[in-house]
């Protein structure tokens, strides 16, 4: 036989969703050698999933395109109820607002999937220089995994092997459903089957071409129908429901109804549900629960008989007595709930899954994407730093005992949300098939906080030293062994919590008076960061602690080939502005000199009053001493892994910290 080409990568991506995309942003970011390969020959252009959580926007944020999200999109600011009035007619119950307030910089907005990958798909570009692609038509035909080289890190050892194929652009082209002029996305949805094998073995049976990739790492970010899971021999645990529910996205609504522009959860008295996502350009989705379409005995429904005309009716009959109609239709799609989590996340710690993957739930909470990209999120620094030789391989254990348990969270949040929403109301207490609109309304509050992506607490490991959980690592798995011997001070910053995402609040630029969201400085640039609460600098006793931790970290054999490389320094102390001097009162380490550009004028903030914004109280919400301060570590994910003293001895810590994470 003809020898295939056979090219080298350090990590293969398979799948361009969101999961991949975020995925390839970090290899652009830290100038990793990657592939990134899809099946189908174009990316979305619309539909599919719109809600952006605080989160997300934070990570966009981190990236530098959060403002391109942020400026088209729609902003969702409200979420109210409707619900039957004791005659049974429609009537508003409540009104809320969307997101916690104060929680995040950012709310809740809403812009559809297609947008959300151009802008992935520029910063790609941007960072990688054009170097990294998404290579369309391709896919993995076949896996092969050396079970002696998975322990093998040397730079010289690929324990994988995978098969490539090239489609021509007509097998990579999905066909829309017959006779439609509006597009559909059920190709892409649960309830299409997966047309993988088939486009291989089409492809196979033309002479399609192919090549081979030898690599160090491959994740599998190929949906809910996963081919590498299937290779892995990967299941999704969990029950499909019977529920289907009826999208149709983005219409331009005709309608007398008044929360049309809000976040609307409707629960008619016997026609359904339905959920009103306002959207931008005068779009609106409605997640409609469709009940005439029963599934068949394989628990499937059947997608010829879903029609925009079929769901539309559905919205009309919840909505009575108010009037919805439209011209323009954009796209629509029906889905199934299926509530499932993958077993594994990783085989051997060199093939992961992320994303729809390893998680597949009902879209109408809003979280798959986000909780998609964020699986990609976590794993892909750790990839980039210890494919770079940076860090060592074990930190890669903490992928699935961190987001496994993340995963069902959501599945649960979800499980619960869905029978409040799917439900008819209750029609008093003692109805008890009923849903109780009160308990509807709690668990959407609470849910807020889940929802809004900024719960996650990520359990003790060799990158979050805190005590207490640590053997709950969501599997099972007994990661002790790769536990690290410190434990971080939560007591120094009592709202900056251990294995949270270090919240943001106002600080002023120490050289130029600007106010900042502190987080904004903490791009994703694969670095861990110091943070410095330098307290009060004014103080003798205090500039002499500050002084002593700078020199003793500057003189760590360990640290020191490490700072400003892979760990950046932020300092944030107390003092007046005015009556401090950032050459004077700071050591160097803290503003670094650069022999061309000068002094770093952005690594010194403090906590004091805004010309124009007010005080950000900075000290005072991260629940630091103003006097002694503390030093934070955070991960190059902006989670907190360590907090400890601000003196000669709290080096010391630090450097325990990175020598369980660091090669050396
Ligand atoms: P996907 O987006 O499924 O991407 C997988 C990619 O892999 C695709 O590009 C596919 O072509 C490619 N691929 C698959 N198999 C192969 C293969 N064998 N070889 C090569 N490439 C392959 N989530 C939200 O957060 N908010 C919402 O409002 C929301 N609404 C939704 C509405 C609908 C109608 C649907 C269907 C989903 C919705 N979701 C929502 C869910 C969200 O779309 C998914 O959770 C998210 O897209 C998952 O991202 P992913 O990257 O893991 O997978």
């Amino acid at each position: 036989a003809k020898e295939l080409p056979e090219s080298q990568c350090d990590v293969l991506i398979v799948g361009a969703g969101p999961a991949g995309m975020m995925l390839t942003t970090w290899m652009a970011r830290c100038g990793i050698n990657a592939r990134i390969v899809d099946k189908r020959s174009m990316k979305i252009f619309n539909g599919q999933a719109d809600g952006l959580q605080s989160r997300s926007l934070e990570i966009f944020d981190s990236f530098g395109f959060a403002d391109r999200a942020w400026k088209e999109a729609n902003h969702m600011l409200e979420t109210s109820g409707q619900n039957p009035g004791d005659d049974g007619t429609l009537r508003r119950s409540d009104r809320v607002p969307d997101a916690i307030v104060g929680l995040s910089r950012f709310t809740q907005i809403v812009l559809h999937q297609g947008r959300i990958e151009r802008f992935f798909l520029d910063n790609i570009k941007k960072h990688s220089k054009d170097s990294l692609r998404v290579e369309r038509a391709v896919v993995p035909e076949y896996l092969s995994v050396s079970e002696e080289l998975c322990d093998d890190h040397s730079p010289k050892s690929y324990p994988l092997k995978v098969q490539l194929r090239h489609l021509t652009e007509e097998e990579a082209t999905p066909a829309q459903s017959d006779g439609q002029t509006i597009q559909d996305g059920l190709f892409r949805s649960n309830l299409a089957e997966d047309d993988t094998d088939d486009l291989i073995a089409h492809s196979r049976a033309n002479a399609g071409s192919m090549e081979v990739v030898r690599a160090k790492y491959m994740v599998g970010c190929d949906g809910a129908h996963s081919w590498t899971r299937r290779q892995l021999g990967f299941k999704l645990e969990g029950e499909p429901t019977d529920f289907i529910w009826g999208v149709l996205p983005d219409i331009i609504p005709i309608t007398d109804f008044p929360d049309i522009r809000e976040r609307c959860a409707i629960h008619s008295a016997s026609s359904g549900s339905l959920m009103v996502i306002p959207r931008e350009n005068k779009l609106v989705r409605l997640y409609i629960q469709l009940t005439e379409v029963k599934p068949d005995a394989s628990g499937r429904a059947d997608r010829s008989q879903i029609t925009p005309d079929i769901i539309i009716k559905a919205a009309q009959k919840i909505l009575a007595p108010y009037k919805l109609s439209y011209k323009y239709c954009d796209w629509w799609t029906a889905y199934q709930i299926g509530q499932r989590v993958g077993t594994n996340f990783d085989y051997r710690n060199r093939v992961f899954l992320a994303g729809d993957a390893v998680h597949t739930h009902s879209p109408k909470a809003g979280q798959g994407m986000n909780v998609s990209m964020q699986d990609a999120y976590n794993l892909g620094w750790k990839l980039a730093l210890v494919v770079k030789g940076v860090a060592q391989p074990s930190i890669l254990k903490t992928y699935q005992s961190e987001r496994r348990r993340i995963a069902q969270d959501l599945i649960n949040f979800d499980h619960k949300f869905s029978r409040l929403f799917s439900g008819h109301p209750a029609k008093d207490v003692l109805d008890e098939s009923g849903v109780s609109m009160t308990e509807f309304k709690d668990a959407f509050v609470k849910g807020n906080m889940f929802a809004s992506g900024l719960s996650v607490d990520y359990g003790s490991s060799t990158l979050v030293a805190k005590g207490g959980d640590a053997a709950e690592q969501g599997d099972g798995t007994d990661v002790s062994s790769s536990m690290t011997q410190i434990v971080g001070k939560q007591e120094l910053a009592t709202n900056v919590k251990l294995g949270m995402r270090f919240p943001s609040y106002k600080v002023l630029n120490q050289s130029d008076a600007r106010p900042w969201h502190f987080q904004e400085w903490f791009k994703s640039d694969g670095r861990f960061r110091l943070v410095v609460f330098a307290g009060n600098v004014l103080s003798i006793a205090q500039k002499e602690r500050l002084d002593a931790f700078c020199e003793n970290f500057t003189a760590s054999t360990f640290l020191a080939p490490h700072i400003h490389k892979d760990i950046g320094l932020l300092t944030c102390h107390s003092a007046k502005r005015i009556e401090t001097e950032l050459l004077r009162d700071f050591p160097e380490v803290l503003h670094p000199f650069d022999d061309k550009t000068g002094w770093d004028y952005n690594s010194v903030f403090v906590d004091d009053l805004s010309y124009h914004e007010g005080h950000g109280e900075a000290y005072k919400k991260y629940g630091v001493d103003k006097e002694c301060g503390c030093v934070v570590i955070t991960r190059p994910d902006q989670y907190v892994g360590f907090i400890g003293k601000l003196d000669g001895e709290g080096v010391k810590a630090v450097e325990t910290y990175f020598q369980g994470i660091f090669v050396s």
